[in-house]
């Protein structure tokens, strides 16, 4: 049987995601609000140098969200793909959650904010601070700053984003932003969804999911690791599917 399918007269057997202890809910919090402050410090420095600032330079930010959108499909790739549940740290914090997402997707929509945003504004906050001490007086290192700003500030964003993909009605500035193309939608999200959850993994702007899917980047780069390593792609997801279907059997 499917993962997820409902055997007559039985409830489904779906998985959710793992209970969150206190301190690591605080954790997330802290990291939250920390990220938060650090990103205003950044865009607030890079407003205090208007002598800097001239129109091709504003290039640097659309460029930051496109190397934002790449990173969250190379990660999220790398996720559905490589690695197995039982890796201490990664297994539970960022495989187990797109094992489940993928069988039980509303999951998702029962996750706080800070539970959702928490370990991606943590990874943040390094490359934030490095904004908040770039220097700024040549236009190259200006560009450098917007372009680090603007992929580190929207790449934080990146769960949330894919949370509101997922929603039927997100908030109003958001649908904005999704029928715009400024952000994921949920219809171009939506694709990845099909079994086996091979399409557009780029889940921050979308902007790179059309090109990466066209030279078929990621399968290609699964044939070279699986060449190289003797890996085979998805054994982890296949087995996690397995177990789930074993428990609704
Ligand atoms: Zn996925
Ligand atoms: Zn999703």
């Amino acid at each position: 049987m499917e993962p997820g399918r409902q055997q007559e007269g039985t409830a489904p057997v779906l998985p959710g995601h793992l209970p969150i202890p206190v301190e690591t809910r605080l954790f997330y919090a802290t990291s939250c609000a920390t990220a938060f402050l650090v990103a205003v410090g950044a865009i607030w420095r890079l407003t205090e140098h208007p002598d800097q600032f001239s129109l091709p330079l504003l290039t640097a930010i659309p460029a930051g969200m496109l190397f934002a959108d790449f990173v969250s499909g190379l990660i999220h790739w790398f996720a559905d793909t490589w690695g197995s549940e039982s890796m201490p740290i990664l297994g539970k914090r960022l495989l187990h959650p797109f094992r489940v997402h993928h069988i039980n997707p509303g999951d998702f929509l029962q996750r706080r904010f800070i539970d959702t945003n928490g370990d991606v504004a943590f990874l943040a906050i390094p490359f934030l601070l490095i904004c908040c001490f770039m220097p700024l007086k040549t236009p190259f290192s200006y560009t450098a700053a917007l372009f680090l700003t603007s992929s580190s500030s929207i790449g934080m964003l990146t769960n949330q984003i894919h949370q509101w993909a997922h929603m039927g009605r997100a908030p109003l500035l958001v649908r904005y932003l999704q029928n715009f193309g400024i952000i994921l939608s949920h219809s171009a999200h939506q694709r990845h969804h099909n079994p086996p959850w091979i399409a557009n993994y780029c889940i921050t702007t979308g902007w790179c999911n059309r090109p990466l899917q066209a030279i078929q980047f990621f399968r290609r780069f699964e044939r070279l690791i699986t060449h190289v390593t003797g890996l085979q792609a998805r054994s982890d997801e296949h087995q996690f599917g397995r177990s789930i279907s074993g428990k609704q059997s």
